[in-house]
């Protein structure tokens, strides 16, 4: 037997600890996990009431063309039925994009640390990966253009970039995509789009039809709190995406997956109370950093990612002894850091409180 050569040289991907695993090591009964930048407030109460009913018909596949969630999600944004494509999860949406776009001889250009999966899915397809360091925390996006050449097929930018939080202003992504050549698609990955406050931000989706080698990826997983039920999508230009679908699994969102997006875009209630919530518990971590000496990044998300005087594991353990599960820096590519989601507000005042334990132990 034999696998492809690439895989010898990766690693499956390593989820942050689960909730039961971390109350049985530690004899807890309540963990709070803050390691996925998951919604604290879950989801929208609509798509639990409507839950039971959803799942009336499972030995039928799903609509493979997903329908009515696609006309609802083209109405809502504002773009044509055609110029969508849904994954399990955006996450597939990246394996879609790198299957039909790279193979052997081509290269692709992304930051690092940024999501994982670009790199990840494009090594499997066999192209070369070029990775540009953050400069702050930010894409170093002159340097990522000029390792673009002739054999680059993507590029990537995440924004607000996983694990900084920062976002690109719009005059720089507007003269990146201006300067980006033809033959290169930019996928621009807005999976934390909702929490976005800087109002310094280019609408990608108003700027599609000017720049036809542009493709937005957007989620359900975070703002919208259906992390478990794996549903994302992207857009872009019709051609871009007729050139995607064969590379696609024929029935890839669930039936309930579909069905709960549906109606869970129609509570944006819920989403605005979320990030509502999100940015008022974002303040006052920061000012929480600020008080302590402990810098961070600038972030446009629902995470924030925090420079810290001792290692991201050290910190990473203490919390996890005392039921908070948060990421190390050591494990995203940035030492000395965590990165820590905004949770709801009384856990925020715990951790905070188990952080300052940590970093000046006797101190009240
Ligand atoms: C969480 C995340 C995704 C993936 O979300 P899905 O659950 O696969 O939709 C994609 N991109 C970034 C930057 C993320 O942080």
């Amino acid at each position: 037997m034999k696998a492809k050569e690439i895989l010898k040289t990766m690693k499956p991907y390593k989820p942050g600890k689960g909730i039961e695993e971390v109350k049985k090591e530690f004899g807890l009964d309540r963990i709070v996990k803050l390691a996925s930048n998951e919604n604290p407030n879950g989801f929208s109460p609509k798509v639990a009431e409507e839950l039971p009913k959803l799942i009336s018909h499972l030995e039928i596949y799903p609509d493979g063309y997903a329908a009515a969630i696609r006309e609802k999600v083209a109405d809502f944004i504002n773009v044509s039925e055609e110029q969508l494509i849904f994954g399990n999860g955006s996450d597939e949406v990246v394996q879609i994009i790198c299957r039909a776009f790279l193979e052997q001889g081509a290269n692709t250009v992304m930051a690092t640390p940024t999501f994982p999966q670009y790199r990840h899915n494009a090594l499997i397809e066999g192209a070369e990966v070029r990775e540009v360091p953050l400069v702050d925390g930010h894409h170093d996006l002159e340097e990522m253009l000029a390792q673009i050449d002739a054999d680059t097929r993507v590029l990537w930018i995440c924004t607000p970039n996983n694990p900084t939080g920062v976002h690109i202003d719009r005059k720089t992504m507007t003269s990146v995509l201006d300067r980006v050549p033809e033959h290169v698609l930019v996928v621009m990955d807005e999976a934390y789009y909702e929490y976005l406050e800087s109002d310094d931000y280019l609408e990608s989706l108003e700027v599609l039809d000017q720049y036809p080698n542009l493709m937005v990826l957007r989620t359900f997983s975070k703002a919208y709190g259906l992390a478990g039920l794996r549903i994302g999508y992207g857009v872009a230009s019709p051609e871009i995406i007729h050139a995607l679908e064969p590379a696609r699994e024929p029935f890839n969102t669930s039936t309930v997956a579909q069905a709960a997006a549906l109606i869970a875009i129609d509570d944006q209630d819920f989403i605005q109370k979320s990030v509502k919530e999100n940015k008022d518990n974002k303040k006052a971590l920061m000012q929480f950093c600020d008080e302590n000496g402990l810098t961070y990044y600038d972030t446009q998300a629902n995470f924030l990612l925090i420079h810290l005087p001792i290692s991201g594991d050290e910190m990473f353990k203490h919390l996890l002894s005392k039921g908070f599960i948060v990421r190390s820096g050591e494990a995203l590519g940035l030492p000395n850091s965590i990165r820590l989601t905004i949770g709801k507000r009384e856990d925020m005042e715990s951790i905070q409180e188990e952080m300052k334990q940590k970093i000046a132990p006797g101190v009240k």
